[in-house]
């Protein structure tokens, strides 16, 4: 079999750049082209120059249409409206879809989960090793340990992120509620401000901070009278996202339709 060909939406964005990278860096996979938003100065410029790695003769487009037909894989790290269309192009031309982009509504979602009935999609607010092992672990720990541990999860990003709590954060609060055998939508306590009265029994609760460059840093705080346990991941280079990208895209050929987690492709799943 040749190399899996891959395509990436958002080329330009952060991480769409750190993604073309690690496409180049791996000897399973080509990168077959790229796409922007329409309008973006990106467009019609050389990828691989953009990316730091000399020119590659890949022009960065602005047709997604032509960029699924073309691609065995698509990864996309751009925002929920784009990724939302990019599923129903992913389904039509059954191409693999990696989803990245965080901050989904329920539309968003609801366009991702009807293209998993036509094609593979991976998504993961988080697609690194460490983070999803801290998602097993915080399942087993909230499990085990009992409901007196009041549950806390911090997470600091750099200043351009747009959304809050991270996808990770909630992704870590739903697995702390898994664990526990609640709701997470039942006990999320996003926001405090003023006088909020006492913590309720059972929240988990989430607090956000942003600055400088920081690429991603999480803690569940279990926290009982007189003892702590606290399970931490601090992220200082995207590469780990796109390599987990790049795994899943790989992972994903030949297998059959379907809504895919991380979990999944590195054989953490329960
Ligand atoms: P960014 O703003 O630097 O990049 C997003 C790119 O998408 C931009 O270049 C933008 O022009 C482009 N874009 C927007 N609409 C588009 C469209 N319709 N077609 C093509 N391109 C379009 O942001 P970023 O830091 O790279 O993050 C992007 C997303 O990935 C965010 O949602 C972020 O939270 C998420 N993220 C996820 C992980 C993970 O592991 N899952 C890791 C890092 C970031």
């Amino acid at each position: 079999m040749g190399r899996t060909k891959i395509g990436i939406v958002g080329c330009a964005g952060r991480m769409g750049l750190t993604l073309a990278r690690q496409v180049a860096a791996n000897d399973g996979c080509e990168l077959c082209g790229g796409t922007e938003v329409a309008g973006s100065e990106q467009i019609g410029r050389d990828l691989g120059e953009l990316a730091g790695l000399g020119s590659n003769g890949i022009v960065v487009g602005d047709d997604p249409a032509v960029l699924f037909a073309e691609a065995d894989a698509v990864l996309d790290f751009t925002v929920p409206a784009a990724s939302a269309d990019h599923a129903a192009l992913a389904a039509e031309s059954k191409t693999t879809h990696v989803v990245g982009t965080t901050g989904f509504e329920t539309l968003h979602q609801t366009a991702i989960n009807a293209a998993a009935a036509h094609t593979v999609v991976v998504q993961a607010a988080n697609m690194s090793l460490g983070v999803n092992l801290l998602l097993a672990l915080t399942r087993r720990v909230a499990a085990a340990l009992d409901p007196e541990f009041d549950i806390e999860i911090v997470e600091m990003h750099h200043r351009h992120k747009v959304d809050a709590p991270s996808g990770t954060a909630l992704a870590l609060g739903r697995a702390a509620a898994d664990g526990r055998g609640v709701e997470h939508d039942d006990v999320a306590a996003r926001g405090r401000d003023g006088i909020t009265g006492e913590r309720k029994p059972g929240d988990i609760g989430y607090a956000v901070l942003r600055g400088g460059n920081v690429v991603g840093e999480h803690s569940v705080v279990f926290a009982a009278a007189d003892e702590r346990v606290a399970l931490s991941h601090i992220a200082t280079d995207r590469a780990i996202f796109a390599r987990g990208a790049v795994t899943a895209a790989l992972w994903a050929q030949g297998k059959p339709p379907g809504l895919y987690g991380m979990a999944d492709v590195l054989g953490l799943a329960d």
